[in-house]
């Protein structure tokens, strides 16, 4: 088969490699349809990515079809429809029986394409697949399932739900990438007052509008802190979340929340950020910070299923997995593309 192997910073290849074969008896092959490329494959390109060494199957979003389980698989039949997670659970291990996936010690966590090979190719083994894989509802299209393999729940989680959003808050939103646009649609089903969308990109900015934002701002050209406080009295939002991953941006969260105000980090810094702690903690600023653990998935199948997000308006580009290197470029280029997501099916 072919895939998308990393070979060192700056370096990968689509080349034929094994076919993966089942190792555990809790593992299965899934014959990948639709597969995505992550902001996190092209932090792992550039070498940020300590964990992934040379000869890596990339990829750890996936739509397929089971072609093969391990004899104690329950859950999961050949044949079934199955979006793969980018979290894997093993589903005993003390975190995973609270929902905290991410942080599995039993084996799972973010292992695929990281610690693993990943999904990036025509075929994909799933550790542990009852618990890492989830029945594609009757009535969606692999595409719209695949937004759930890792932006929806990273948005709904890390940024919606860490950062409390409730009826009635202004909830600020720094990043308007895939990760951002998805905290806006997840933010919106809380009924906030205003959700603010701020991306130095024009046509991010642009998207966050398509996505529900009710203002955009370019903090190039405006002081956001400024727009902020004058939509809320002079206090600051409610709640501010993280999306970009740099520190200029974390600071700005945390001087855009009004006192009691909430700051859900989302965006995976390559370096520390400063913590202004007398002024956080003289404003009961809450900070939250984490992984995805996609907890959340079950219920954002249910949403999807019953029409209350769209997810197909992510997908901006298309591809053969012939071209896996072309969607790569497009992708990375998203600047001059206009990418968001980027689908490669078989
Ligand atoms: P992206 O690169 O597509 O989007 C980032 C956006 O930030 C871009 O639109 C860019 O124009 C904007 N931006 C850059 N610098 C800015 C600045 N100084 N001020 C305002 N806007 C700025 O990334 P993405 O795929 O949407 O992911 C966002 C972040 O989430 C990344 O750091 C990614 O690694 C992270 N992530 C975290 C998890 C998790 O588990 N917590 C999971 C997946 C992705
Ligand atoms: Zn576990």
């Amino acid at each position: 088969m072919h895939a998308i192997v990393y070979h060192g910073p700056g370096r990968k290849a689509w080349k034929e490699v094994p076919k993966p074969v089942i190792e555990e008896d809790t593992d299965a092959v899934v014959k990948v349809d639709s597969v995505t490329i992550c902001g996190t494959d092209l932090h792992i390109l550039k070498g940020d990515v300590a964990a992934v060494t040379d000869g890596r199957i990339l990829g750890h979003e996936a739509v397929g079809t089971v072609e093969q389980v391990g004899s104690g698989v329950k859950n999961v039949r050949p044949g079934d429809r199955v979006l793969v997670s980018c979290i894997t659970a093993c589903g005993s291990c003390r975190f995973c029986r609270e929902g905290s996936y991410g942080q599995c010690i039993g084996g799972g966590g973010w292992i695929l394409g990281h610690r693993i090979d990943g999904t990036q190719a025509e075929y994909v083994r799933v550790p542990f697949a009852d618990t890492s894989t989830y029945p594609v509802p009757e009535g969606v299209t692999d595409e719209e399932v695949l937004m759930l393999a890792d932006i929806g729940p990273t948005g709904y989680e890390v940024g919606v739900l860490n950062g409390r959003v409730s009826p009635g808050d202004v909830v600020a939103v720094v990043g308007a990438g895939p990760v951002g646009l998805s905290a806006i649609m997840g933010a919106k089903l809380f009924s906030p007052s205003h959700v603010v969308a701020i991306d130095l990109a024009d046509a991010r900015r642009e998207a966050a509008k398509q996505f529900g934002a009710d203002l955009t701002i370019d903090p190039a050209r405006e002081d956001a802190v400024e727009v902020l406080r004058g939509l809320t009295d002079g206090l600051g939002a409610d709640v501010a979340i993280e999306a970009v991953g740099v520190a200029a941006t974390f600071e700005l969260c945390a001087a855009l929340v009004r006192p009691g105000g909430r700051v859900a980090n989302v965006g995976v810094h390559g370096g520390p950020a400063s913590l202004d702690l007398e002024n956080l903690w003289i404003r009961n600023v809450t900070i939250t910070t984490g992984l995805v653990d996609t907890y959340s998935t079950p219920t954002l199948l249910k949403l999807l299923a019953t029409h209350q997000v769209d997810l197909a308006r992510f997908v901006t580009h298309r591809f053969p997995m012939d071209d896996f290197l072309e969607a790569y470029d497009t992708f990375s280029r998203a600047a001059d593309t206009g990418a968001l997501k980027v689908v490669v099916s078989s």
